[in-house]
């Protein structure tokens, strides 16, 4: 069995570990030279898009499967006919559009932050009418990790907001206040077969994630947030690894977006769970039986941007996972997973550590 991998960054590299384990090899397009995954299989160097790449790919792999959610649809329609591609074409494509994306969400009835579409600057002023001050604009399609986002406090900032970011195609959200920020993971393999992991709670910072713990002692949130993910798993007769994040507000849950694929704030799996996201990510595109998704404990992850510190490669807890990635500002270069007996022990563990590694960056 050989899987095809398109992307080969620190999530390739994670599935490429996992393969391993498995007895599974992998083989990656990657435009870059020598990519995080390259230590786990052959990497063809080349564009996501290029179809002579992903033919090769799609004619030496069992099965193709992706990393990030940027790769287009149609270069992945055009090798489903070769080798199975999943997660399938219509996830992508709902995760590529926030429109389409939050339309998705309401024909499941999962709810959601108020929203209007936006296609001229004018339709800004008739958002912040709608749904009031302050209100999130972001780009419906290409934004990753707060990129392409611009939060509007008063009505004075819409030039600039249309300065920075405008053009047909945004989407103004209603700004949420809300008591934090939590994901659920699901997977379904190909027989129909779902899991579904505890939530994660995270915090991002900038529109990145900085740290996730989990479990969540909140059993009535994760029924319902494990609700919504079996109703987009089911709807879109997906295959693989889902990731749903939503804002807790009181006693809503409210959907922010979907990945198709596996997601940073499930890295805490690979210590902390019984199966991690990335084994049950390629069991569930081989269709082979899922993995238990029971917590071993209560794991911290701490995500590790810019630098990896000495006083962080010193570090006599938690276990160090560096992606072997070209330090740069901001950059996902690594994370830190601690694993703990109690949630508070846990916590005191993920403050030190976060505190440390901020402040190094700093
Ligand atoms: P996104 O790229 O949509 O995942 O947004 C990145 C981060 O920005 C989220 O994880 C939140 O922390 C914040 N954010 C995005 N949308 C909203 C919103 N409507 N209200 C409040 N915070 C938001």
């Amino acid at each position: 069995m050989r899987i095809g991998i398109i992307g080969a960054g620190q999530l390739g590299q994670m599935l490429g570990f996992a393969a391993r384990e498995l007895g599974v090899e992998c083989r990656f397009v990657d435009p870059s030279a020598n990519p995080p995954a390259a230590q786990c299989g052959k990497v063809i160097q080349s564009a996501f898009d290029d179809p002579v790449a992903l033919m090769a790919l799609a004619d030496t792999c069992d099965v193709i499967t992706y990393e990030f959610e940027n790769v287009p649809v149609d270069a992945l329609q055009q090798i489903a006919g070769i080798a199975p591609v999943y997660p399938p074409a219509a996830a992508l494509r709902h995760s590529q559009d926030r429109l389409a994306e939050k339309k998705l969400f309401e024909e499941l009835k999962i709810p959601l932050p108020g929203y209007h579409v936006i296609d001229a600057r004018e339709e800004l002023d008739d958002a912040a009418e709608k749904l009031g001050l302050p209100m999130v604009i972001k780009t419906r399609r290409l934004g990753y990790d707060g990129k392409g986002q611009f939060v509007a406090q008063q009505r004075g900032d819409l030039d600039a907001a249309w300065d920075a970011i405008g053009g047909p195609a945004l989407i103004a959200e209603q700004w949420v206040p809300f008591d934090y920020e939590v994901s659920c993971i699901g997977v379904r393999n190909v027989a129909g077969e779902v899991a579904i992991y505890p939530l994660s709670r995270n915090v991002h910072k900038d529109g990145i994630l900085r740290t996730s713990r989990s479990p969540v002692d909140e059993p009535q949130l994760a029924n319902k947030a494990s609700d919504y993910v079996q109703r987009l798993l089911n709807h879109l007769d997906y295959v693989g690894v889902l990731a749903l994040e939503l804002f807790v507000n009181g006693d809503d849950l409210l959907a922010n977006e979907f990945a198709p694929r596996v997601h940073n704030s499930g890295h805490w799996t690979i210590e902390g769970s019984e199966t991690s996201q990335f084994e049950n990510h390629l069991r569930a595109i081989m269709n082979r039986p899922l993995g238990r998704t029971t917590s071993k404990g209560h794991a911290g992850m701490i995500n590790l941007l810019g630098e990896i510190s000495e006083a962080t490669r010193m570090l006599t807890v938690g276990v160090l996972h560096d992606y072997g990635k070209t330090p740069r500002q901001g950059r996902k270069l690594g994370h830190v997973t601690v694993l703990a007996d109690t949630a508070e022990q846990r916590d005191t563990l993920v403050g030190i550590i976060d505190e440390s590694v901020t402040q190094s960056t700093a």
